[in-house]
């Protein structure tokens, strides 16, 4: 299990998470939804320290980890035991598909060339890029980028992965393809946290929806009691906006 706890981040004066906790069971998936400015990416962006957060534990299977006491060597087992997807993909633009991969796995598990080659070309076959392994990230549409960079995360099997808005950078001819991708590594057990703006993608995907506003957690529950049966208002209104 994974549990974020009363995480704080300020920037300046502007408070941006003001205490959240979300737990996120193993193989589960988690959806983070809420308004522009709630707080989502940061949250995302603190649960690995690529943004410090000011206060607030995290705990990876049992390991628990003070925020403002954290030792580097702490911060860097939280980012091997994580994994990011982001809006824009961010591939090594200089290399191919199965280099992109290669290079997370001779780099952050070390890897031998063969066994990195070999695993990578693997993982391209699952998200259904094989045929694609020796292009480079602008020979590639958007959903096959992010289809590379959904196989370069999932690939270092890590216990939490963090997807910020997966698929709000594509052409809606492409998002199928993504969502069914992220759909299958759910599928096999990957804990995700997702935020996204996709709320039928969440529907069909999240074990659990958490609704966040002005930096908290306003409520949260199964996707169908959030996305049917919402108790606050704040979430009516949110939802009622969005779809
Ligand atoms: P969106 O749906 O638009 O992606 P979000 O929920 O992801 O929104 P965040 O990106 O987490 O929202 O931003 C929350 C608040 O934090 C915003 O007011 C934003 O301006 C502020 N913020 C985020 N990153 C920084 C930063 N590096 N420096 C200063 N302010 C920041
Ligand atoms: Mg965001």
């Amino acid at each position: 299990v994974v549990r974020i706890s009363n995480l704080r981040k300020r920037f300046d004066k502007n408070e941006v998470l003001r205490g959240v906790s979300i737990e996120v069971p193993d193989g589960k998936v988690i959806g983070l939804i809420g308004s522009s400015g709630a707080g989502k990416s940061t949250l995302l962006r603190c649960t690995n320290f690529l943004e410090p957060p000011d206060s607030g534990t995290l705990e990876f299977d049992g390991n628990v980890v003070d925020t403002t006491h954290a030792s580097k060597q702490q911060v860097q087992e939280l980012r091997r035991q994580t994994a990011m997807v982001f809006q824009n993909f961010n591939l090594y633009k200089l290399n191919t598909a199965t280099e992109n991969i290669e290079l997370a796995l001779t780099h952050a598990k070390h890897y031998a060339p063969k066994k990195a080659h070999e695993t990578s070309l693997e993982f391209l076959n699952k998200v259904g890029l094989h045929a694609k392994r020796n292009s480079f990230p602008d020979q590639l549409s958007g959903g096959q980028q992010q289809r590379v960079a959904l196989a370069r995360a999932a690939v270092l099997r890590p216990k939490l992965m963090l997807l910020d808005e997966p698929t709000s950078a594509l052409d809606p001819e492409n998002i199928g393809e993504v969502l069914k991708v992220i759909k299958n590594l759910a599928d096999e057990g990957q804990s995700m946290l997702i935020a996204s703006h996709e709320m039928n993608f969440l529907r069909r995907i999240c074990d659990h929806v958490v609704f966040m506003d002005q930096g908290v957690v306003k409520e949260e529950g199964s996707a169908d009691q959030i996305f049917n049966h919402p108790k606050e208002d704040r979430t009516r209104q949110f939802l009622s906006g969005v779809t």
